[in-house]
């Protein structure tokens, strides 16, 4: 069993821990947040009182952080990197979705330093976190992939390798992208199927078994009252928050501008979420934003 510090327990990063713990590993675990660590105590985590403190002799770093700042600041540049304190006997894997130039200049920074460091973010939302049936997609080389997969493992069902260094970032940010459009066409034809007498469960149904199907149908409808347990059926708490699809979605625009990729879809995507988050929805979850089409009618 392997000594892991997990650094930022929020919503996805909470029950990745416990699982971890759950599996057997000793798991050292520090947030800013003391609810955080209140409740990762509760789930067979040692409480740190510093990420520094997290991984002293630790054989593997996580870290399930917000946005590339926070994981620029905690390896390379804030007060004590951990770059600064650890060696070549631990692997850093990163599980947040940042842009993948920020994560290939971590990976180079802890290169210089001797010590490893791969992109490993997750697709599978705050249910797969809990479940232990996340996706993680890693960028990093071979070595480095097999080193983790044993650990990814117990938080998750498909371990994918995309290739070196930032490849994982890129590949999430092309599926967030495609979330972020399948999202919105689904809020805009169930609205449209509602403003003209139609049933939002019957009208789901059936394009559950048509050609319109998509994940946000099977899985996460935004429409209150069709599908128990989904953040529709709770007032939008929970789950992904607007404000972090809007920054995949500028994240996505970044790699389509770099690249010249042709991103119409993913940018009209952004433009919705960008709306809805103005009207102050930022930190509900993604599948509000249908109240952006019913409140425009
Ligand atoms: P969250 O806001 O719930 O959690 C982030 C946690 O990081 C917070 O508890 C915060 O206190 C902590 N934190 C911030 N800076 C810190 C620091 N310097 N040291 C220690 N702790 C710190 O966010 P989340 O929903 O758990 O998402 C985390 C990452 O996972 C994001 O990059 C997000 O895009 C990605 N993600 C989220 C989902 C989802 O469904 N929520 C799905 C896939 C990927």
């Amino acid at each position: 069993m392997a000594t892991i510090a997990f650094i930022g327990l929020g919503n996805m990063g909470g029950p990745m821990a416990a699982n971890l713990a759950k599996a057997g590993h000793s798991v050292k675990a520090f947030d800013l947040s003391p609810q955080a660590l209140e409740q990762a105590a509760s789930q067979g985590c040692q409480i740190a009182d510093s990420a520094q403190q997290a991984a002293s002799g630790v054989d593997f770093v996580i870290s399930m952080l917000p946005a590339g700042k926070h994981v620029e600041g905690l390896y390379v540049s804030g007060d004590q990197p951990l770059f600064d304190q650890l060696d070549s006997s631990t692997l850093v894997i990163d599980c947040s979705t940042i842009d993948a130039d920020t994560a290939r200049s971590v990976a180079a920074a802890g290169a210089e330093k001797g010590v490893g460091f791969i992109d490993a973010p997750v697709s599978g939302g705050v249910g797969g976190a809990q479940a232990g049936t996340l996706t993680f997609i890693v960028g990093g080389t071979d070595a480095q992939f097999q080193q983790a997969k044993p650990i990814l493992e117990c938080m998750g069902k498909n371990i994918f390798h995309a290739g070196d260094h930032g490849a994982g970032q890129i590949a999430k940010v092309c599926n967030n992208m495609l979330l972020g459009i399948l999202m919105s066409g689904t809020c805009e034809a169930l609205n449209m199927g509602v403003k003209n007498g139609l049933d939002p469960k019957v009208l789901s149904d059936i394009m559950k078994q048509s050609s319109g199907n998509n994940w946000a149908l099977q899985v996460y409808n935004p429409f209150p009252g069709v599908m128990d347990g989904v953040p529709a059926s709770r007032d939008y708490q929970g789950g992904f928050q607007v404000d972090l699809m809007f920054k995949d979605l500028g994240l996505a625009m970044d790699v389509s501008q770099k690249s010249a990729a042709a991103t119409p879809m993913g940018s009209a995507a952004r433009a919705l979420f960008n709306l809805h988050k103005s009207a102050g929805n930022g930190g509900l979850d993604f599948s509000s934003l249908i109240k952006l089409y019913q409140d425009a009618d």
